[in-house]
């Protein structure tokens, strides 16, 4: 059980979750007013809450549940919003409780509108970027799983940016909520969410299925699990956990392969040399074979890199006995990375050998790329040396 069922004011070092890194400087410093974050309690943790703080247990699971319908039904942003509360725990919760909802510092719209970026401030000052999508009545919300990655691939800002600390599930699940608000107001709601912002989901895996508890919680916001994409660079013990868990979560899994031979791997995605292709593929089939699932595999194309007629054939040997489809995204450019978008004879050329091993795959449409809202476009703008790299298309 979590250390904050207590009533006392506790450091906020005693109640930073596992896997979190150690708090900032800032937020040692805000520790005097340290408060519970109510979207990291689950419904059960809240009743018990409630209970601890003296409310008799029919009551506490009754309030658990007004609150918990505020939260994620009302899309209640501070503790005020939950008005039907005795006043006895409106200030205690005003008092003890954070509503985590992350503070909107900038916000931009893709020129033909079906793209919204958001910069999100942290309780702690940490910032974070998020991403709706609209295609056509449907919103799908891009959310980070971490502030930076650790990961480092070549091509990706949010690797440029280094790994500054993991995501708690409730700033997660806020990312979420903050479009979910924003879309209610116009009778509309998100879709579809995906783990593919800045991060890698399965080097905070905890705090990532804690995320995808509360957003599949038939109490709450309930999205259907294959709603639900979770996209990794390859950790391969965290896919064969996701395989071990599907039957409770069975969300959809996509990997960012991007090379289908290990030299060329190692070099575009470092943490090939931990996990290299084979350990790959064996993960990815044990996935397969346990869920009974296709998985999308990512694939940036990049000019005279990984576009080559030897990629291709690699690939699709790589992938054979493997249920799959592929996406060849084609490459934003980042600050930071020089190489190129393929031209479209070797996109063509590329595809035109993935069909003859009967491969299915698209080409996925470019999306936000003129806002810095793209794959592997999200970092905190102060690392972004926006105007110095290739222009946006
Ligand atoms: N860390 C996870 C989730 C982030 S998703 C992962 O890597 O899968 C970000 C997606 O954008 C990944 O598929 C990534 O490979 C891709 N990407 C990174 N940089 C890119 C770029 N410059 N252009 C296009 N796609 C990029
Ligand atoms: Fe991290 Fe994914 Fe970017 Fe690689 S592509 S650096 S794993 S966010």
């Amino acid at each position: 059980m979590l250390c904050f069922i207590r009533k006392v004011k506790i450091p906020l070092v005693a109640i930073w979750l596992p896997g979190r890194h150690p708090p900032t400087k800032r937020a040692t410093i805000q520790s005097e007013v340290a408060r519970i974050s109510l979207y990291d309690l689950d419904l059960d943790a809240l009743e018990a809450q409630l209970a601890a703080w003296g409310e008799p247990r029919a009551q506490a699971r009754a309030l658990a549940r007004e609150i918990w319908r505020y939260l994620y039904r009302e899309y209640s942003i501070t503790p005020h919003d939950i008005t039907p509360l005795p006043s006895s725990l409106q200030s205690q919760l005003h008092e003890e409780v954070s509503i985590p909802h992350p503070t909107l510092l900038r916000e931009t719209l893709s020129p033909e509108g079906s793209t919204r970026k958001v910069l999100l401030g942290l309780e702690d000052g940490a910032q974070i970027e998020a991403v709706l999508l609209r295609y056509r009545r449907r919103y799908t919300a891009c959310v980070s799983t971490q502030v930076g990655c650790a990961c480092g691939c070549r091509f990706c800002a949010t690797g440029h940016m280094g790994f500054v600390r993991q995501l708690a599930r409730g700033e997660i699940v806020a990312q979420v909520i903050h479009f979910q608000r924003w879309l209610s107001e116009q009778d509309q709601a998100v879709s579809n969410v995906v783990f593919m912002g800045m991060g890698e989901p399965l080097l905070n895996l905890e705090e990532t299925l804690g995320a995808i508890q509360r957003l599949t919680d038939p109490r709450g916001l309930a999205f259907a699990p294959g709603r639900i994409t979770i996209s990794t660079a390859g950790v391969a013990p965290g896919i064969v956990r996701l395989a071990e868990i599907h039957h409770h979560w069975p969300t959809k899994l996509a990997i960012s392969l991007h090379a289908a031979t290990d030299d060329l791997r190692d070099t575009l995605m470092p943490i090939n040399k931990a996990y290299p292709l084979e350990d790959l593929y064996a993960a990815v089939a044990t996935y397969t074979s346990q869920t009974g699932r296709r998985v999308l595999f990512e694939w940036v194309m990049i000019a005279d890199i990984n576009d080559s007629p030897e990629q291709a054939e690699a690939l699709a040997t790589w992938l054979r006995g493997l249920p799959a489809h592929v996406n060849l995204i084609e490459l934003n450019p980042t600050a930071g990375y020089a190489g190129a978008p393929s031209s479209p004879e070797a996109v063509t050329a590329f595809s035109a050998i993935l069909d003859r091993y009967a491969i299915p795959h698209t080409m996925r449409q470019r999306r936000g790329g003129s806002i810095y809202a793209g794959c592997g476009q999200l970092c905190v703008p102060s690392t972004r040396a926006e105007g110095t790299g290739p222009p946006p298309m």
